[in-house]
């Protein structure tokens, strides 16, 4: 399926510069939805995973159906002052600002194995700060998912772990 032909190009979103990559044209239409997520799915069928770390907020939508789907369990990284229990945090740049991001303290078990998924790798800040999340927790990060990665922003040369994903611009 050609999944680039769901996804809407937003220029200039939220600021001057920026092409926003919409998904929700993607992942409104039911083929596409199922056939995305089925591909992640395929994609880590059999492997070793005890738990797929999503991001706020597209992260979830692609990270929670994938969990499910591989009988795993899910863990959400929040935004800063969201999570109610013990967390750690993490700072991170972004494509445009600066945000951390959180996760309870008891999420991850020491050696457990975990795929991070996410909507779009920009320019990786976002991704990395979850490896460290999880690595200080004692898990290991085995790949990380995306639908999109921009090749421009070279959001995979910071990331330390070997990247999957469906689209690349
Ligand atoms: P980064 O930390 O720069 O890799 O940014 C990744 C995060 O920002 C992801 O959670 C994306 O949802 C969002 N993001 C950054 N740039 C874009 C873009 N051009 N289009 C859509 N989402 C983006």
């Amino acid at each position: 399926m050609d999944f680039k032909a769901y996804v809407r190009n937003v220029p200039d979103f939220p600021v001057p510069g920026i092409q926003f990559k919409d998904l929700t044209t993607l992942w409104k239409d039911k083929e596409a939805f199922h056939k995305s997520i089925d591909a992640l799915v395929e994609h880590y069928r059999g492997k070793k995973i005890d738990k797929i770390v999503a991001a706020e907020a597209r992260g979830f939508i692609i990270g929670a159906p994938l969990a499910y789907a591989l009988g795993v369990g899910f863990v959400p990284v929040r935004k800063a002052g969201k999570l109610p229990a013990e967390k750690i945090s993490e700072s991170y740049a972004l494509e445009y600002g600066v945000s951390s991001l959180e996760v309870h303290r008891d999420a991850i078990y020491p050696g457990e194995k975990v795929v991070v998924v996410d909507d779009v790798l920009a320019t990786g800040g976002t991704c990395q700060a979850i490896i460290r999340l999880v690595e200080s927790l004692g898990g290991e990060v085995l790949e990380c998912a995306f639908f999109v990665v921009l090749d421009a922003l070279k959001g995979e040369e910071k990331i330390s772990v070997p990247v999957y994903t469906l689209m690349r611009y």
